[in-house]
C-alpha cells in the first residue's frame, strides 16, 4: 500500500473541507483535501442545495444589513460573481461554477486536492490517528498527517476513531428528513410565487385524499439561474438513518419517486406547468443531520438564541433555528432577535477520545436543536476556516493535543483574513 504524508489532512470536500484546507494551507502548511466524489462543493454541488442561507445581520444603528460571514465565504461569492455564478440576490448561484471556483482557490493556495477517494479507516496510536487508509480507482492508499479535520458532513472519521456521537434528536434518535433536491424546467408561469398559496392548497388537499404520498406541510422551491428553471426542496424521507447503508439507499429511491410525484401534480394542477420537465434530481440525497460528535462542549440552542458571544468563538452565525420534522409535516422555526448574531466556540470542534483532530461543518458537538441553525452552507464555511487555521497554529507550536491551541493566536489570524467571529 503506497504511504502519503502531509502536515494536515482534511476528509471531505464540502463547504467546510474547502475553507478548511485553504485557511491552514495559507497559513504555509503543506495540506491534502480528500474527497469522495469528482468535484468538490459537498451538498451544494453533489446534492443541489441552493442558495445560500441568510449571512447577512442588520445594523441597529444604520439600518444596513451587512454579511457576517466573510473570510474565505466572501472570496467564493467573489469567484462566482465575477464568473456571473452569482445571482443578483447574493444567494442563488450556479453549482457548475461552484466547481470551478473551489478547484481553482485550491490550486491558488496550494491545497492538494485527492478525488474520487474514500476514506475507509482510522489508525490510532494511544488517543492519536496515525494515518487513514483510503482506497481510489482499485488500489488502497495510506494518508499519514500531523493532525486531521473531519469534514465529512457524517463524521465519519470520528465514527472510525472511536468517538462518541449523538445520532440525530436526543429523545429517540431521529434526525431530520433527508431530502432529494430537484430541477425542473419549461415552466412558463410568471409569477411562481403568486401560485405559491393556490400550489399549497391542492397539494394539502392531495394529501388529504391519500393521492400525494410525501408528508411534507407544503412546497418549499427558490429561484434558478436559469429562466423557466425552478429549484424544489420538495421531497421528504423521515424516520430513517442518514448512516446506514441500507436506510440510504430505500431513502434514495423513494425520494425519486416523491420527486415524480410532485412534477406529475404540478403538470396537472399548476397553470404554467403543463410541459414542465425533470431535468435533474440531485447525484446524492441531501442529510440535513446524521452524526454529531461529542466534544469539549456540545452547543446548545440556548447559546445560539441568546446570542451568546464565547471567548474561544471562530465563527459567526445569524441563522434561524430551522428543524424540519424528523418524524412528519412541519417545520419549527425560532428566529434570532433582530440585529443579533451567534458564535461558535472552538471547544465544539474539538472531539473527546482523539488527541490530533477537529470535527467542522454540520457534525461538530451540539444538541439537535442548535445543529438546525449552524448547519447552513455560509456557517459552516467559516467554521471550517476556524478549525483549518486551528490546525496550522496545532502544527506550527507542535501542540500535544488540539485542545492546547492558542485561540488567540488562531483568531488574529483569522482577523488578518477579513474573517468575523
Ligand atoms: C436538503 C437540504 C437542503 C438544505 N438547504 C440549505 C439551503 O438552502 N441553504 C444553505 O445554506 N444550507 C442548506 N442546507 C445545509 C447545507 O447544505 C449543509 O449543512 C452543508 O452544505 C454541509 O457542509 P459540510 O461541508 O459540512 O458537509 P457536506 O457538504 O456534506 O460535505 C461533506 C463531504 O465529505 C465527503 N465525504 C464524506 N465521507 C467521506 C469519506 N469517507 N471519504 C472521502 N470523502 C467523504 C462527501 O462526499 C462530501 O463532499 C441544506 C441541506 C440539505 C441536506
Amino acid at each position: 500500500m503506497d504511504t502519503y504524508r502531509h502536515e494536515i489532512i482534511v476528509a471531505g470536500g464540502g463547504f467546510t473541507g474547502v475553507a478548511a484546507a485553504v485557511a491552514a494551507a495559507r497559513e504555509g502548511r503543506d495540506v491534502l483535501l480528500v474527497e469522495k466524489s469528482g468535484f468538490l462543493g459537498g451538498a451544494a454541488t453533489n446534492c443541489l442545495v441552493n442558495p445560500f442561507m441568510n449571512y447577512f445581520c442588520k445594523d441597529m444603528e444604520t439600518g444596513e444589513s451587512t454579511p457576517i460571514n466573510r473570510g474565505f465565504f466572501e472570496e467564493i461569492l467573489n469567484e462566482l460573481k465575477a464568473m456571473g455564478g452569482l445571482h443578483e440576490n447574493k444567494r442563488t448561484f450556479n453549482e457548475e461554477y461552484l466547481k470551478i471556483v473551489l478547484d481553482r482557490l485550491c490550486a491558488k493556495y496550494n491545497v492538494k486536492v485527492l478525488l474520487h477517494t474514500i476514506i475507509t479507516d482510522v489508525i490510532k496510536e494511544g488517543d492519536r490517528i496515525t494515518y487513514l487508509e483510503a482506497y481510489s480507482t482499485g488500489q488502497k492508499l495510506k494518508l499519514a498527517a500531523e493532525c486531521f479535520i473531519d469534514a465529512s458532513g457524517d463524521a465519519n472519521l470520528a465514527a472510525l476513531a472511536g468517538c462518541d456521537f449523538q445520532l440525530g434528536r436526543e429523545e429517540d434518535g431521529l434526525c431530520q428528513p433527508m431530502t432529494l433536491c430537484l430541477r425542473i424546467a419549461n415552466i412558463t408561469a410568471k409569477n411562481i410565487r403568486e401560485l405559491r398559496p393556490y400550489m399549497n392548497e391542492m397539494f394539502n388537499k392531495l394529501q388529504a385524499e391519500g393521492k400525494i404520498k410525501n408528508p411534507r406541510e407544503n412546497i418549499l422551491f427558490f429561484e434558478h439561474m436559469s429562466e423557466g428553471v425552478i429549484h424544489f426542496n420538495t421531497t421528504r424521507i423521515i424516520k430513517k438513518n442518514p448512516t446506514n447503508p441500507f436506510d440510504l439507499s430505500y431513502a434514495e429511491a423513494a425520494a425519486r419517486e416523491q420527486g415524480l410525484e410532485l412534477l406529475n401534480f404540478l403538470k396537472e394542477y399548476v397553470p404554467g406547468f403543463e410541459n414542465a420537465t425533470l431535468i435533474m434530481t440531485a447525484a446524492e440525497i441531501g442529510v440535513r443531520e446524521s452524526r454529531k460528535v461529542i466534544g469539549e462542549y456540545v452547543l446548545q440552542a440556548e447559546d445560539l438564541l441568546e446570542c451568546k458571544q464565547f471567548e474561544d468563538s471562530v465563527a459567526r452565525g445569524a441563522y434561524e433555528v430551522d428543524i424540519h420534522n424528523p418524524s412528519g409535516t412541519g417545520t419549527v422555526i425560532k428566529r434570532l432577535p433582530e440585529g443579533k448574531y451567534y458564535t461558535i466556540p472552538y471547544r465544539s470542534l474539538v472531539p473527546l477520545k482523539v488527541s490530533n483532530m477537529l470535527v467542522a461543518g454540520r457534525c461538530i458537538s451540539s444538541s439537535h436543536e442548535a445543529q438546525s441553525a449552524y448547519r447552513v452552507i455560509p456557517i459552516v464555511c467559516c467554521i471550517g476556516e476556524g478549525a483549518g487555521t486551528a490546525a496550522a497554529v496545532f502544527v506550527e507550536n507542535k501542540n500535544g493535543a488540539m485542545k492546547e491551541v492558542d485561540i488567540k493566536e488562531v483568531q488574529r489570524r483569522l482577523t488578518k483574513h477579513n474573517a468575523l467571529y
